[in-house]
């Protein structure tokens, strides 16, 4: 590590981690995009939140914890790192779900980890805290009352103290987990933009626990889907939602079709063809995890890609349900002798003068071959 661009990259290779007997992350190996932001997501309890406390290791707070391999960060491997926990901490900071301000005053809540650091001129520190609270966007509305108590903030102020705590401290890596999700719809939409803004004018590399795939979609860079202490794909937003790379990580970000059949051929373009109930359906090869010829294979169509209409790359099916959503007809189909008894979804737009098809129906559902992608059934 004495390459100096080594030195300031963040990379975990071959980590795993133990609750006593149970392996809660295995082998994860991961490259961290710098000044960028990164979210964890997948479902509960696939371990998003312990992979996120092991980057400030705070997972040496609790008992019977076992940490194995390496996680790089400025130049050292913080898992054997033996002295210096607490600046690690300060350079490391986290933003947690449920903010608990210290029972102490707005002022002293922010200038907390300076003082046990920094030793700054009282001058400098008021000046270090009014700009954090300006950057966390509270400055306006704690201004005049920075003696009061923390707790005498509503939530929303309390998780921006939160952010001011740790952005006060300048952190090389900022640690989110679901730091929006106590709060109402409209200032969570609003601190979406807000952290974003934050982390891109202070350069601050950012890894960010989710359970909203909006909120992952639309606030990172790049996007970990994480599945029972795996990870299942590492890539970004529109990566992920075109290229999925398992059938988990298709069904996962947004909403996914996945049809079973065999990958009869891939033709001299590259395009795949599918065979499903005695017909053959052309669509992408997926990059991530592609099938071999004559392999079981999953197609995988997302429902506004599925139209009504004729074309070479159609298919018939039958409509079992429909649901009319205002702006859509959700239209739920089954595709005769497929096996598959499960309906996919056709999403269509309800425009002016839209035919509606009735249950029962057969119709041929067609899709652009460049919106199918076959991957590994
Ligand atoms: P959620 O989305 O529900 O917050 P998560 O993906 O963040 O979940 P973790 O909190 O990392 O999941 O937990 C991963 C696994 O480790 C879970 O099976 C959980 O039960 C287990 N686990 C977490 N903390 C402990 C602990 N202190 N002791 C024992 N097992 C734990």
């Amino acid at each position: 590590m004495s390459d100096t661009t080594m030195a300031s990259k963040i990379e975990v290779k071959h980590f795993n981690f133990y609750y006593g007997a149970f392996h809660a992350l295995k082998d994860i190996n991961l490259s961290i995009a710098e000044n960028k932001v990164t979210a964890f997501i997948g479902p509960s309890g696939c371990g998003k939140s312990t992979l996120l406390r092991t980057f400030n290791r705070m997972y040496e707070l609790y008992n019977e914890q076992r940490a194995e391999g390496e996680i790089w960060l400025d130049g050292e491997n913080i898992v054997t790192k033996t002295e210096g926990v607490d600046r690690l901490r300060s350079k490391v900071g986290m933003v947690f779900q449920r903010p608990t301000p210290f029972p102490m005053s707005i002022y002293d809540n922010i200038a907390y980890g300076v003082r046990l650091f920094e030793k700054l001129p009282k001058s400098e520190l008021d000046d270090r805290i009014e700009w954090a609270l300006k950057k966390a966007a509270l400055w306006t509305d704690v201004k005049d009352k920075l003696q009061d108590s923390g707790f005498a903030l509503s939530g929303g102020q309390q998780q921006r103290v939160a952010l001011a705590r740790v952005l006060v401290l300048r952190p090389k890596l900022l640690l989110m987990d679901e730091p929006l999700s106590n709060l109402d719809a409209k200032l969570r939409l609003h601190m979406r933009s807000e952290i974003r803004r934050i982390q891109q004018e202070l350069e601050i590399t950012c890894l960010y626990v989710t359970h909203d795939q909006k909120e992952a979609l639309t606030m990172s860079d790049r996007i970990m889907v994480m599945n029972r202490g795996h990870i299942d794909q590492l890539g970004t937003p529109m990566n992920l939602y075109e290229d999925p790379a398992t059938p988990f990580v298709a069904d996962f970000i947004g909403q996914a079709n996945l049809l079973q059949g065999k990958l009869a051929s891939v033709d001299e373009n590259g395009w795949g063809h599918f065979a499903v109930a005695g017909k053959e359906l052309l669509a992408r090869m997926g990059k991530q995890n592609p099938p071999a010829i004559g392999e079981n294979a999953l197609l995988v169509v997302r429902p506004e890609n599925l139209t009504m209409n004729e074309s070479d790359n159609a298919i018939a099916m039958r409509i079992v349900n429909r649901l009319f959503e205002g702006d859509r007809i959700d239209y739920h189909v089954v595709i005769e002798g497929s096996g598959q008894e499960k309906p996919f979804s056709m999403s269509v737009p309800f425009l002016p003068g839209t035919q509606i098809i009735d249950e029962g129906s057969t119709v041929n559902v067609s899709f652009n071959p460049q919106a199918g992608v076959i991957i590994k059934g």
